[in-house]
């Protein structure tokens, strides 16, 4: 009998770190420093220093890293700000929060990654910021985002939430713009027990401005200075971050050799139609999700395939199956069905395949093989 291939295996990655997993949270009790503490500050400077970036402020998730690193960056009411239609919703999410307005652009068929010809299309004198989205753990090219950012006189303000520490052209993830917002969502690439965001910056202005507004808009107790809320990284979480911070190269490392994997034993797929997300930045890409298109071309079509995997007991998903613009609580938007057909074809025809660090090339195997099954039958 063949075993059930989950989705992600956090069960199985965190194994050998059971020991020192316990020690930190341990640590963190009998400190009782729970808010803002010392494992908060020794992470928040490990993964600056990770990123290449002179600051880090963690906060409360991902959702509130994007509202409140926005709002660091001068970015608000009045203000447009470009992002993908093809994202989770946490990006639309921040931006609405933060008052300014969304305007949503299509992406690349292949690559799934903003395009930047029609974000110029999307400029207008309101423009404020671009937002990219690093999906899948892809960067968007740091040398069109800066020319495009200078063309138009915007700031960029990156989504890094599938990207940590990605790297193309010799930039890291969330370090190409003004500011950056990182996600530690359990199964993200680095993730705590819980939720957790960060925002990195090398400007002093905006991580001081930043430091604030997690805590209530108050550098001083009781002094509150800026109209700020409450979102800090859990000390807890930021000591079950420290343990991990250092295996996540290691472990992006063997997300891409899986991924080599699954691009090797599926090329012959190509032919009947099913084609893997293009990876333009080689061994940079660190592969938060590997997702292959079902296209036309294919016997089958995405929701078959999908249904097929399920019932072969190999998990799967679909990131995402409802584009931004067309999400029920955002049709005030304004938005309608065809306006960005790039995106509404790829949420009809993605898959994400079991992706971990720890997969086994067995288990790759199985996944490959079962999909040739079924696609040649
Ligand atoms: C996970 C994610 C977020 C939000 O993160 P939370 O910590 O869940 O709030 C934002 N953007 C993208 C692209 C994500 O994948």
């Amino acid at each position: 009998m063949l075993k059930n291939i989950p989705f992600v295996d956090l069960k199985l990655q965190h194994q050998p770190l059971k020991t020192e997993l316990k020690k930190a949270v341990q640590a963190v009790l009998e400190k009782g420093d729970f808010i803002l503490g010392q494992a908060v500050e020794e992470f928040e400077s490990s993964f600056a220093k990770a990123c290449g970036v002179e600051h880090a402020i963690g906060v409360g998730c991902g959702t509130d890293a994007i509202e409140l690193g926005l709002q660091a960056c001068g970015v608000g009411v009045g203000d447009e700000v470009i992002l993908p239609a093809n994202t989770f919703i946490a990006t639309l999410i921040g931006v609405i929060h933060v008052g300014a307005t969304p305007v949503l652009v299509d992406c690349h068929p292949e690559t799934a990654l903003i395009d930047l010809e029609a974000a110029q299309k999307a400029v207008t004198k309101k423009t404020k910021a671009i937002l990219p989205v690093h999906l899948y753990g892809q960067m968007v090219a740091p040398s069109e985002l800066k020319d495009f950012a200078q063309t138009n006189n915007l700031i960029i303000f990156e989504d890094a939430a599938q990207a940590h520490l990605a790297r193309r052209e010799g930039y890291r993830a969330g370090s190409i713009g003004i500011a950056a917002a990182f996600s530690f969502y359990p199964s993200k690439n680095l993730g705590c027990f819980g939720d957790g965001g960060i925002v990195i910056t090398n400007n002093s202005e905006v991580a001081n401005k930043m430091r604030t507004l997690r805590n209530y808009g108050s550098p001083k107790k009781y002094e509150h200075v800026e109209a700020g809320t409450n979102s800090r990284l859990d000390t807890i979480q930021a000591a079950i971050l420290n343990v991990k911070l250092p295996y996540l190269e290691d472990w992006n490392r063997d997300r891409n050799q899986a991924a080599q994997k699954y691009d090797t034993l599926l090329s012959p797929m190509k032919e009947k139609g099913i084609i893997p997300i293009q990876n333009f930045s080689d061994s940079g890409h660190i592969y938060h999700l590997y997702v292959i298109r079902v296209t036309d071309k294919a016997p089958i079509n995405q929701d078959t395939l999908k249904e097929k995997l399920t019932s072969a007991g190999i998990s799967v998903g679909i990131h995402y199956p409802i584009p931004c613009h067309l999400q029920p609580a955002y049709q005030n938007l304004g938005y309608k069905q065809g306006d960005f057909p790039n995106s509404e074809i790829l949420s009809q025809q993605i898959l994400s395949l079991p992706m971990y660090p720890v997969i086994s090339e067995d288990q790759i195997n199985q996944v490959a093989e079962v999909i040739t099954q079924i696609i040649n039958k």
